[in-house]
């Protein structure tokens, strides 16, 4: 999300419906709200009551690193990662975060020195996702400067973030840089069923997770830290002391009824196949992106990337990934900016230059309401 590049006024997303044909289709967030009729179908069985006295005291278990951390949420969390495969939780911390926007954050002051003479480097290998640079700079910290491109950093002290599957072009990823010097953290926001095949049990460092792109509750606002070393939980927890004396009681009891409800939709025997929510998101996701290729193909002016075959430990089966944004290159001759190429056919996008590479390219959001797509493959279609 980057709401100082656009307008948004004009907007699937903000509600603007119904859309007319003269409606702008904004693709440009990542805006998860394609998971919504998933937990429509679901009735009140993933709502929660919270009481007036509820949730009052700043504390949650003060016995824990993270002490700002709803046990029943931190529970589900294991659980989940457990249920799905994706990632080692077992004697490692669990750090809450108000997105995992804020881990990020709470991650490069952990990583960087506070006695360094020169803020540490903040690389990322392009395409990187836009927000990590507009992120690491807007305080201009003396701990930490975003130095750009991973494949390009010349050497020295730095932190590497490795996106995994990549945001904006899905691919999955492996450090750039494997120098001594470095410190990586891997953001694992779509290492997710519905999005890729789930290939082993991820045990990094620091990994990020969000609920935005795992349940599509983005505006609960919260992420999870994974992370091995004590110190490095206690120097992350002691950011989101300082930045915000904890993250949102009433969000983490939400977000724990949420994750209990997916994982009750695989493990409890009678659970009907309407309660799984990764075999709806892959089974939506799979629809679009073919949807999709047909349309690039049908107009030849968009290349799409192509993903590999690999087997889902999850599914027991091959898969091919469905990403939640399509990274598509503009073809045509003679157009150098896929945005205002798309925009002229009332489709927004954001602009491949924010990712670092060239104008040509440009991301999509997958992740928007039915309606929205349609409306979007269908004018792709027309593009000549
Ligand atoms: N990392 C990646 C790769 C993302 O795509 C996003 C959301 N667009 C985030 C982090 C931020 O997620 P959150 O909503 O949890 O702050």
């Amino acid at each position: 999300i980057d709401f100082a590049q656009k307008e948004i006024s004009v907007s699937s997303t903000s509600g603007s419906f119904p859309l007319t044909k003269d409606s702008l289709i904004n693709l440009d967030h990542g805006d998860p709200t394609m998971f919504e009729s998933f937990w429509r179908g679901m009735g009140d069985q993933a709502s929660i009551l919270i009481q007036g006295w509820d949730t009052m005291s700043y504390f949650s278990d003060v016995t824990n690193i993270c002490w700002f951390l709803e046990p029943e949420f931190g529970k589900e969390i294991r659980r989940l990662h457990k249920l799905v495969g994706n990632a080692v939780t077992e004697g490692r911390h669990i750090i809450v975060g108000t997105g995992s926007t804020q881990l990020y954050q709470a991650a490069l002051y952990a990583l960087s020195p506070s006695d360094a003479p020169e803020p540490m480097n903040v690389v990322s290998a392009v395409p990187y996702y836009s927000s990590y640079s507009a992120i690491t700079d807007y305080l201009r910290s003396g701990l930490f400067r975003w130095a750009g491109d991973a494949y390009k950093f010349k050497g020295g002290s730095h932190i590497e973030i490795v996106c995994t599957p990549n945001n904006p072009d899905g691919f999955k990823m492996q450090p750039v840089l494997n120098s001594e010097d470095g410190k990586l953290i891997y953001d694992m926001a779509y290492y997710w069923p519905h999005y890729t095949a789930i290939t082993g049990l991820a045990d990094h460092d620091i990994m990020l997770f969000t609920v935005s792109k795992s349940t599509g509750h983005a505006g609960t606002r919260l992420g999870w830290a994974v992370v091995k070393d004590p110190e490095v939980a206690k120097r992350m927890n002691k950011f989101i002391e300082l930045n915000t004396i904890g993250v949102s009681k009433d969000s983490q009891l939400r977000a724990a009824k949420i994750l209990k409800v997916i994982s009750d939709g695989y493990e409890l025997p009678n659970s009907e196949p309407a309660a799984k929510l990764f075999d709806y998101g892959r089974r939506i996701l799979a629809e679009r992106w073919e949807k999709l290729r047909e349309a690039a193909e049908t107009n030849g002016v968009f290349s799409l990337p192509v993903y590999p075959s690999e087997t889902c430990n999850f599914y027991g089966e091959e898969t091919t990934a469905h990403p939640g944004f399509a990274w598509m290159k503009c073809e045509k001759e003679g157009v150098e900016d896929c945005e205002e190429f798309l925009k002229g056919h009332k489709i927004i996008a954001r602009n491949g230059k924010h990712f670092g590479v060239d104008s040509k390219y440009v991301r999509v959001s997958m992740l928007d309401r039915c309606e929205t797509f349609e409306v979007f493959v269908h004018r792709l279609a027309s593009i000549h």
